[in-house]
């Protein structure tokens, strides 16, 4: 059986103290209990501060993005071998923010994953459809499309650190979360595409998260369907107490 993985995504929220706070609330609300992987993706400038207060816990440190090159000329970017030395295990890549709202393409999102997966990273890719994708039916294209181009080149050795995480645009910050049904069917999807890619025995492993107004009154439900392994958290993630309750929904 696949374990559960819940992410927090903390986006441009937060500040030092209040980071540095909501992670030590995580850590002890947990107390040890490693029965689902708990992840924190805060803002790059509080990552060191969030690593030294996961320090010595279960809790594992993620990035919320990254750019593709070791080092060089990129004002304002952050390498994969920055984000392994402050303390990163994990790197959300694909966000719908990323690729709406920054422009982002499949092709680049690729390069990321590469250099990420290259350089020891744990990557969680984000696919999803906007609403009038899947209005118009286009679902299962746009996600098999970023799937495959996310993925280009991987090598099948690298899969056991992948994570996918679905996450329908029409459902980030909106209070409007998939139903169960509508999840499944999309990571029912996904888990057959990546077979198709990879192997039937890489699919049966991927831990497939699902985001998207995750709250602590629908997490049990979503996370009961067989094909949802967790979830990407976003503002349910900023206080301890609804995070720590959609963790333990997580908890079978
Ligand atoms: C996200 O940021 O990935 C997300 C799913 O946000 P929210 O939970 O707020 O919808």
């Amino acid at each position: 059986m696949r374990k559960k993985f819940v992410a927090a995504n903390w986006k441009m929220y937060t500040n030092r103290v209040g980071a540095q706070q909501l992670a030590a609330d995580v850590v002890k609300g947990l107390a040890g209990d490693d029965r689902v992987t708990v992840a924190l993706c805060p803002p790059f400038p509080y990552l060191a501060f969030v690593a030294d207060a996961v320090k010595g816990s279960k809790v594992v440190l993620g990035a919320q993005n990254m750019y593709p090159d070791k080092e060089g000329a990129f004002t304002g970017e952050v390498s994969p071998t920055m984000l392994l030395d402050v303390g990163c295990t994990h790197v959300i890549l694909g966000h719908s923010e990323r690729r709406h709202k920054l422009g982002e393409s499949d092709w680049f999102i690729n390069q990321k994953v590469r250099s990420a997966l290259a350089a020891g990273l744990q990557v969680i890719l984000c696919v999803g459809e906007t609403l009038d994708e899947r209005k118009s039916n286009q679902t299962d294209a746009v996600l098999d499309r970023q799937l495959t181009q996310g993925l280009v080149d991987v090598a099948a050795a690298d899969t056991p650190r992948l994570v996918v995480a679905y996450e329908p645009v029409w459902a980030i910050g909106t209070g409007h979360n998939a139903t169960p049904e509508q999840a499944q069917e999309a990571h029912a999807f996904l888990r057959r595409r990546f077979g198709q890619i990879f192997s039937e025995k890489a699919a049966v492993a991927l831990p497939i998260q699902y985001g998207g107004s995750v709250k602590p009154d629908n997490a049990a439900i979503l996370f009961a369907q067989p094909d949802v392994d967790g979830g990407l958290i976003g503002g349910a993630s900023l206080k301890a107490d609804s995070f720590l309750a959609i963790v333990r929904a997580g908890i079978s």
